[in-house]
């Protein structure tokens, strides 16, 4: 049966370090409904493009496994995307697999797909009994910016952030910190406020925004909508640390 699942993979990445602990390796899932103004994978956008590959979960795993070698203890796999829960099924078999395997497994969402109804919900649920961990991108607090900055509102990606704490799943937090559009006292203090909220919050980090995605917007014709803005100076990275309290979030060693 499960041979019959089929997933669109934008991309792989052997040897992930960043997304989820130790050495991951990484799946990029084609398709994303939001339109993050810092997005540095713009080509993920498109539910469907010439260069994603429609792989079964069993091919997935036969590529990652080529490296089990390299991942150690903390290792594993990372589905990320693009938005992976736009492709839920896919993902529960592949994470199904992997936990049979003795894998761990860390999903990288921004959680705009999520929502309590169905059939959505149930499928989430199975998802979330074969991962590990979440990587959630809490991208801005104040709902008009979030708008501005993403396209779309936040209202559900909290409500995943609250129902993930209430069923105790294990989360990351990422911040990416866009200065003009993120990088303000008011709502950092807001997004601490917040996350302080939470009980299953194993780590929280600031990612200063970046420019290395700008090359593919040309690429691909799209005008860049923050050409000339600069990353955040080392200082104000330090400032949302400290009003986000960082380092209060450690527990992800014990995981
Ligand atoms: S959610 Fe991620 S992939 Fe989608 S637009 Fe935003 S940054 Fe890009």
């Amino acid at each position: 049966m499960s041979e019959e699942i089929k997933g669109l993979v934008h991309s792989t990445e052997s040897f992930g370090s960043v997304d989820g602990p130790g050495i991951r390796f990484i799946f990029f899932m084609q398709g994303c409904k939001m339109r993050c103004q810092f997005c540095h994978n713009p080509d993920t956008w498109a539910m469907k493009t010439e260069n994603s590959k429609l792989r079964t979960v069993d091919d997935c795993l036969e590529e990652a496994l080529r490296y089990r070698d390299y991942w150690g203890e903390k290792g594993g796999i990372t589905v990320s995307g693009g938005e992976p829960m736009l492709q839920l099924e896919f993902v529960t078999e592949l994470f199904r697999k992997a936990k049979e395997l003795g894998i761990h497994t860390t999903l990288d969402s921004c959680g705009k797909p999520f929502t309590r109804k169905e059939p959505f919900f149930s499928q989430f649920n199975e998802l979330l009994n074969v991962t590990d961990l979440i990587l959630l991108d809490l991208k801005q607090m104040n709902p008009l910016r979030h708008k501005e900055l993403t396209s779309l509102t936040n209202d559900n990606i909290i409500e995943l952030a609250n129902y993930l704490s209430e069923v105790g799943q294990p989360v990351w937090i990422r911040h990416v910190l866009v200065p003009t559009k993120t990088d303000f006292d008011e709502d950092l203090i807001k997004l601490d406020n917040f996350v302080k909220t939470l009980s299953n919050v194993v780590k929280f980090e600031v990612l200063p925004y970046h420019t290395m995605g700008e090359f593919k917007w040309r690429e691909l014709g799209i005008p860049y909508p923050l050409e000339g803005l600069e990353p955040p100076t080392k200082d104000r990275v330090e400032n949302a640390k400290e009003l986000l309290h960082t380092k209060d979030y450690t527990r992800y060693k014990e995981i």
